[in-house]
């Protein structure tokens, strides 16, 4: 064997199990196609669960240290304040949402993985194939082209993490269906300089052509986020963003400051199951739900936190397989439940005739007005 565990995918959710199986003791080896990080952001938002997971890993007070605390988030219509959810008492610990760009996310686990074993991560090997043949699993990977070093072989262990994210070929290759939804809701988003005063509140704007929100992000930026009728055009640049912010909440964030810019279309997959003889998945591999909502990274390492005590077992040669079960059918029960609060989120940010909206948005106010259906809905929020 090469390691007691190999990890396929080198993403929020490999790393985070990367270090989480380290800190217990048990070898492993991530392989990770890309040579170098996406800087590209995808998630901001953290919850307090996936906060407490990150303690436990010790990457959570470096993470809260470099984020934006979301202590609250409101929602706008028409310039006047619809409601208001404070997230305080969610969590005693962690009453907040971090926001923090995900390769700075990546970057803090993957020191974290390196702290704890400097070899444990290998770069520029995409994960070709796999065989099962009971006693253990061999991954043959190749070198990524236009790579210095070849990386190119094959490693062997005794069970197999796959985290390759949504498009995930291992979950092919190991025979696991899933099956997919799309969504008639296009996004684009990009990052500026704050031009508002909101400070560290999250904004949800309910306006007729569609919802815009807005998160702060650390170094005085804000992100913001368009629904669409149509996906963006490809040719799309911060000055066509700026002005449907502009038309839509009345802000007009400076177009120079632009420091990213991108558009997406939601789908969501599950997979049917998470276990497959000795590989199982996690993360997006298993379970893509909508960016709307922002739990995808989190449900992943909340994978990753309930299999470790798993893995530990069956490395000791304890029977695992009622565990197993247990875990596939929570973490895809937690997964349903997220694609679900997804899709309310998609259904609320959706264009409406100015009366029409003119109701749903007092339905809003007056549910977010009544302490119980608040504190409620912040839980739910923060995945409690
Ligand atoms: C616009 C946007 C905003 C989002 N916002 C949030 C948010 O606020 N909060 C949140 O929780 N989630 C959010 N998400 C979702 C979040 O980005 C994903 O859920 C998260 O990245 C999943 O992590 P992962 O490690 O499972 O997969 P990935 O991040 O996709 O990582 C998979 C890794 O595997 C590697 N890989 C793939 N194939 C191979 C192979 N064959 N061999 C070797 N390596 C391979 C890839 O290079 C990649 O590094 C957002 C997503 C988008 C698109």
């Amino acid at each position: 064997m090469d390691a007691d565990v190999l990890i396929a995918g080198g993403g929020p959710v490999g790393l985070y199990l990367a270090a989480a199986l380290l800190q217990e003791g048990v070898s492993v080896k991530v392989l990770e196609q890309r040579r170098c990080r996406n800087r590209h952001s995808r998630a901001i938002g953290i919850h307090p669960p996936a906060l407490e997971a990150l303690a436990g890993i010790d990457v959570a007070a470096g993470m809260v240290q470099e984020g934006v605390r979301i202590r609250a988030g409101m929602a706008v219509s028409g310039g006047r304040t619809v409601g208001t959810m404070a997230f305080d008492g969610v969590s005693s610990e962690f009453p907040f949402v971090l926001a923090l760009p995900q390769f700075r996310t990546e970057e803090l686990l993957e020191e974290r993985v390196r702290a704890l074993d400097a070899g444990a991560v290998i770069r520029g090997a995409h994960v070709t194939g796999v065989t099962d043949d009971g006693g253990g699993v061999t991954v043959a990977f190749g070198s990524v082209a236009g790579a210095g070093q070849d990386s190119s072989g094959s490693v062997r262990a005794a069970l197999l993490a796959v985290a390759d994210g949504a498009r995930s070929g291992l979950r092919d290759a190991l025979g696991i269906p899933a099956s997919g939804r799309t969504y008639p809701d296009h996004y684009l988003m990009g990052d500026f300089d704050d031009c508002t005063d909101y400070g560290d509140k999250a904004v949800l704007f309910l306006e007729p052509e569609g919802i815009v929100e807005s998160f702060p992000l650390p170094g005085g930026v804000r992100r913001w986020v368009v629904r669409l009728e149509r996906p963006a055009p490809p040719g799309a640049v911060a000055d066509d963003l700026v002005h449907l912010v502009r038309r839509r909440t009345g802000f007009l964030p400076d177009a120079a400051t632009n420091t990213m810019l991108s558009s997406f279309s939601v789908r969501s997959t599950l997979a049917r199951r998470m276990v497959a003889g000795r590989a199982v998945l996690l993360g997006d591999a298993a379970h893509e739900v909508s960016p709307i909502g922002g739990q995808g990274m989190n449900l992943g390492w909340l994978d990753a936190s309930e299999l470790v005590p798993v893995i530990c077992a069956a490395l000791e040669g304890r029977p695992v397989g009622r565990q197993l079960r247990e875990f596939g059918k929570r973490r895809m029960q937690a997964a349903v439940l997220a694609r679900r609060q997804a899709e309310v989120n998609m259904m609320l940010g959706r264009p409406l005739p100015a009366p029409l909206l003119a109701v749903r948005t007092a339905a809003i106010g007056a549910a977010a007005a009544l302490p119980a259906v608040n504190r409620w809905a912040a839980r739910r929020f923060t995945m409690h």
